[in-house]
């Protein structure tokens, strides 16, 4: 089973994608990780994406492509993966298309985790305050510039996939454990679990 997540930053993506490699054993594929992952270990594509993604725009679509190409082919994907923040513009909507079709793989669900956004900016302002580990892009104007590039990038992909009729909303201002239960309605009623 192959999933993508999808919402603006703050959405709650990443808690469900745990929630759903814990309980189906797939595995959570986030760009956002990888990324920061690159630049902690100051690999080529993490000095370059380093000051994109402080200033919350986004890293560009052919190294966001050729890294999850490249993940995607590992072992450890081969019993379904929850792609969680990725695809995020249309030409990586379409190189994910491309690539599944290759392999022979399909896209089960696309699941859209709808929240206002003065619960997003509260959320990110929470998360920070509770971690103490404070990500450079949760400042509050950086905040509000990925909340923009989200609006202008992102959400044009819906209806891409509102087409391919495998976009599902969840209501994603619920508490976390309703906002899972919602997913797995979705996922037992297309027969997957
Ligand atoms: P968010 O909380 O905004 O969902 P992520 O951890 O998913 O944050 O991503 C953090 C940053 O990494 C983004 O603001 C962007 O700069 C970069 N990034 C992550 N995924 C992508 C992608 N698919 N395409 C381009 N840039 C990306």
């Amino acid at each position: 089973m192959n999933i993508i997540l999808l919402g603006p930053p703050g959405a709650g993506k990443g808690t469900q994608a745990k929630r759903l490699e814990t309980k189906y054993g797939l595995k959570q594929i986030s760009t956002g990780d990888m990324l920061r992952a690159e630049v902690a270990s100051g690999t080529a594509i993490g000095l370059k994406a380093k000051a994109i993604m402080e200033s919350g725009q986004y890293v560009s679509d052919p190294v966001i492509v050729s890294m999850i190409e490249e993940r995607i082919a590992r072992p450890d994907c081969s019993h379904g993966f929850i792609l969680d923040g990725f695809p995020r513009t249309e030409p990586q909507a379409e190189a994910l298309d491309e690539m599944l079709s290759k392999r022979a793989l399909t896209l089960n669900a696309v699941i859209l985790l709808d929240v206002s956004e003065a619960q997003l900016l509260e959320r990110i302002a929470c998360r920070t305050a509770e971690d103490g580990t404070r990500r450079d892009d949760d400042d509050p104007d950086v905040v509000r510039s990925r909340l923009n590039v989200y609006h202008k990038q992102t959400a044009p992909i819906l209806p891409y996939y509102e087409r391919a009729q495998c976009l599902y909303r969840v209501n994603g201002m619920q508490a976390a454990d309703a906002v899972g239960e919602a997913i797995d309605t979705i996922l037992v009623g297309k027969g997957k679990i």
